[in-house]
């Protein structure tokens, strides 16, 4: 990829002074950056609400394998977010390695939108790099958008995060929908090309980013910069067959996530060692908040896993009144659509709150997100008591749960995204924000675990079983979430400690 491709000479309007002097609410380039990564996550939760059904009806997994290759492949595509983040910083910049990415993600999606069945692991794994490479440099740019201490950082996060979801929900909706009733093929092929849309958008409005996102070794020479990146193009090709492999070995990607989080903390401590203290504690305060985003994400990203096979066996198909709604489509878009109407909000109140001098601290909404997904896995629980003979559970009540857990997100994710590009120094924005969605891949990986765990063994179990079993783990995940959130709220004053004045 050539620089005239990706780098843009700074123009007129476009340098980093005058682009963080914004006037207004949000800088312009904050709405490129949510279109791009509408289409990405379009494309992203399309294929991520094919996976666990594609598994069960086309690849005649059982659902207990399909729940650990699931959680596999979650863990992959996150955990691969580091390496993205880290070769981002060191050596492609921002815009080039998203680029990429999105590149790797288009390729994916076409072969299995070529042969799903015969290619799925191949596609998969093309996936699984590129996101590594996209996802995180994406949100670190919305954080270059802000000068240190700009107020509206996190109002922009918040709007991103909107943007994240409004592409998940088209996503999650037309893809599964056109996959299950349709055509696989089709909805593989509509994920590429959403993605090919994302990627346009980007093209075309990079240059209003001005140096932001360009690669960090501009002062090198051209030829000795173009191996560096030409290695990391080659490299990132040969993991595809590895990643092929670990995804495949349920095996091999618990071995790979043994080692992966360790390697990462010991090269943290190595740049740590370079850091001022006040730095080092910052950063200690963003693994803090990285720690415990794992436990929620273990639990949330039941939405894939678990969630998903039991919106596909226990549940019936009337939402508010009118039936013949399909459960999965309800299980893959209600946490968007409630994301989308509640996350402005939300913002308001943490801004009205503020005003009064009420406003929680960041660990203190990260323990209040704990307590909400508490409450919905409560909720998601108390379905057993609406289920008629035949096992079918209440949709509403399912979806009333996805109310509360979307809430608790609210309290944690976007915040988690700002709060990591407050608590980072600048040349480690992408090795944190890769850290921040490794955690997520721990997150998933668990998730697979927990749900697998929840599965019934006997696969002709009867749907009773199946609901007996299910809510039977969504009760001792509410449990769990309920003593997490108060250990959070209680730890929260050391943590500000830690964080030295950033809020
Ligand atoms: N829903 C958010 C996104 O897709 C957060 C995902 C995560 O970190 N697990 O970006």
């Amino acid at each position: 990829m050539s620089d005239s491709i990706i780098d843009s000479p700074i123009q007129e309007g476009n340098s980093l002074e005058q682009i963080q002097n914004f006037s207004g609410k949000y800088p312009k380039q904050l709405w490129y950056l949510f279109l791009t990564e509408m289409w990405e996550r379009f494309s992203f939760y399309g294929m991520r609400g094919m996976l666990a059904v594609f598994m069960v009806s086309e690849l005649m997994f059982t659902e207990k394998n399909a729940n650990l290759k699931y959680g596999a492949i979650q863990a992959f595509v996150y955990a691969f977010t580091f390496i993205g983040g880290l070769f981002a910083d060191k050596i492609l910049g921002f815009k080039k390695s998203l680029f990429w990415g999105g590149v790797l993600m288009i390729v994916g999606s076409f072969i299995l939108a070529a042969a799903p069945k015969d290619l799925f692991f191949i596609g998969i794994s093309f996936t699984v790099i590129g996101t590594g490479f996209f996802k995180p440099n994406i949100s670190t740019m919305v954080g270059a958008l802000y000068k240190e201490g700009d107020v509206r950082r996190d109002a922009g996060f918040g709007l991103f995060y909107t943007g994240i979801n409004i592409g998940a929900l088209l996503g999650g909706l037309l893809c599964v929908w056109i996959g299950k009733f349709y055509s696989w093929n089709i909805a593989f092929s509509l994920a590429g090309f959403v993605m090919i849309i994302g990627l346009i958008t980007f093209y075309f409005t990079k240059h209003t980013l001005g140096p932001i996102g360009d690669s960090p070794l501009l002062h090198l020479e051209p030829k000795k910069r173009k191996l560096r990146e030409v290695l990391v193009f080659v490299g990132s090709i040969i993991c595809i067959p590895l990643i092929l492999i670990m995804v495949q070995n349920t095996k091999y990607t618990d071995l790979f996530m043994y080692i992966i989080g360790p390697l990462t903390l010991i090269y943290l401590i190595y740049e740590m060692t370079k850091l001022s203290a006040v730095e080092n504690k910052r950063m200690i305060a963003a693994l803090f908040f990285i720690f415990f985003s794992v436990i929620f994400w273990a639990f949330f990203e039941q939405s894939g896993g678990s969630l998903s096979l039991f919106a596909l066996y226990n549940l019936n198909d009337t939402l508010v009144g009118i039936d013949g709604v399909d459960p999965n489509v309800v299980n893959n878009t209600a946490n968007s659509v409630f994301v989308i109407a509640l996350s402005a909000f939300i913002g308001m109140l943490w801004i009205w709150m503020n005003k009064r001098r009420l406003e929680p601290n960041t660990m203190v909404k990260f323990g209040l997100g704990f307590l909400f997904l508490a409450a919905a896995f409560y909720v998601f629980y108390a379905g057993r008591f609406f289920a008629d003979a035949s096992g079918k559970s209440s949709l509403d009540v399912f979806t009333f749960a996805y109310l509360i857990i979307t809430v608790g997100e609210l309290c944690l994710s976007p915040i988690g995204l700002s709060i990591m590009t407050k608590l980072a120094p600048q040349k480690l924005w992408g090795v944190m924000m890769g850290m921040w969605f490794l955690a997520s891949a721990y997150g998933q990986y668990v998730a697979g675990i927990l749900g697998a765990g929840m599965a019934t063994v006997d696969e002709k179990a009867s749907l009773n079983d199946k609901l007996t079993s299910y809510t039977d783990g969504y009760y001792q995940l509410a449990i769990y979430a309920l003593i997490s959130g108060v250990v959070i709220i209680a730890v929260s004053p050391l943590i500000k400690k830690l964080m030295q004045g950033v809020k």
